[in-house]
């Protein structure tokens, strides 16, 4: 990539004469030095850094409050325990000091408490459970329990599309430009995002980890790689089947996080946020966006691009509201019209 890792360091170094060189000094080409002043580091390494955040979320009396519902949160947590993930995964904090400190905390949050305890336990169950299968874990197509319920397909156009976030699915374009610029996607954009590349476009899920795996700060190769068994279907239990446009509406049902890292679409109306390539031809042009040419077309998917849009039902929406009322933006869903006696109709916006 850079001229830097052309020929030995000892070579590079005597070239700029013994400095450190400058990054415009590194032959980082265009995009890339236009994507590199996008980024948006949102944590400071290191072990100092780690425990000044531990101590944060010790002393913050209301840390836990909300622990489980933050992480339906799509933007990276702001309020209560702001993300410890990048530091333990990093090896700046023991695992064991935060389980055993976090576990002295009086709090009438006991439960969320136990629940956060719990994930790091997992993340240990994790590591035992690729020690054992070895690389299998890593490699298998089908996973461990070869699970072969879905063939995989491996197609360039659709894959390049996605890494691009030319999906033409807002949704996944929001999480793949913030994965990049950020290094981080909630644990609800992960799992929307994998079900989508596996699931949804039967695309190889190991292609889809490798993809999280470069980019992460807190990849862990025990976690993600687990993580993207159960999302693709090929892990333990039951499957579970999302769906991009149900989950959009639920968790970003006023498309906030979408708009902030797709500025392009801040002119589409509410109603067509999560999928607007169903806007009128007349309504493309009212709001600047051209489908094909100024935002992509959808990928092909029958989920998503079959005539009639089907709207989650009102027992999913409900549930899913409660969690965005009390944790994202509290009076938002004043009133819902029945649009028929089992959906909903998306709230109104003038
Ligand atoms: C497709 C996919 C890929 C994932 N890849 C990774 C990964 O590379 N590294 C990683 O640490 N987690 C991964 N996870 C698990 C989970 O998304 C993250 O651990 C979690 O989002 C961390 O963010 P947080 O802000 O909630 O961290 P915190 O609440 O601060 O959590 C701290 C630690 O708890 C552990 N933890 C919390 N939830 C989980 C979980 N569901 N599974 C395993 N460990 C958990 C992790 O060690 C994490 O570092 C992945 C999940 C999915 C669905």
């Amino acid at each position: 990539m850079g001229k830097s890792e052309e020929g030995s360091g000892k070579e590079g170094m005597e070239e700029l004469g013994g400095k450190v060189p400058m990054i415009e000094e590194c032959g980082f080409r265009k995009e890339e030095m236009e994507l590199l002043s996008t980024l948006k580091p949102s944590i400071k390494a290191g072990e100092e850094a780690g425990l000044h955040q531990l101590r944060t979320v010790l002393d913050t009396k209301t840390s836990f409050d909300h622990y489980n519902d933050q992480k339906d949160e799509l933007q990276q947590k702001k309020a209560g325990p702001a993300s410890l993930t990048q530091w333990v995964v990093n090896g700046c904090l023991s695992v064991r000091r935060v389980y055993e400190e976090v576990g002295r905390l009086e709090s009438k949050q006991a439960e969320e408490i136990e629940q956060f305890r719990s994930d790091l336990l997992l993340r240990d169950f994790l590591y035992f459970r690729a020690l054992k299968y070895q690389s299998k874990y890593f490699n298998a197509e089908y996973g461990i329990y070869d699970r072969s319920n879905d063939k995989w397909e491996t197609d360039p156009i659709i894959i390049e599309k996605i890494k691009g976030a030319k999906s033409g699915m807002p949704m996944i374009d929001a999480l793949v430009r913030c994965l990049k610029t950020t290094g981080y996607i909630s644990l609800r954009g992960r799992m929307i995002f994998a079900h989508y590349f596996s699931q949804d476009l039967k695309q190889d899920w190991r292609i889809g980890a490798k993809f999280f795996q470069k980019y992460q700060l807190d990849f862990e190769p025990c976690s993600i790689y687990g993580e993207w068994h159960a999302s693709a279907g090929i892990g333990p239990g039951k499957i579970y089947k999302f769906h991009v446009l149900n989950q959009g509406q639920a968790f970003d049902p006023d498309g906030s996080f979408i708009k902030s890292y797709l500025p392009e679409l801040e002119k589409v109306p509410i109603e067509f946020i999560h999928d607007p390539y169903r806007m009128p031809k007349e309504l493309q042009q009212k709001c600047g966006v051209i489908i094909g040419e100024t935002y992509p077309r959808c990928i092909e998917c029958e989920r998503y691009t079959q005539k009639d849009r089907r709207y989650p039902t009102e027992r999913t929406l409900e549930s899913q509201k409660k969690i965005f009322e009390k944790v994202i933006k509290p009076g938002y869903f004043v009133k819902t019209t029945q649009q028929t006696s089992r959906r909903v109709k998306l709230p109104k916006i003038d």
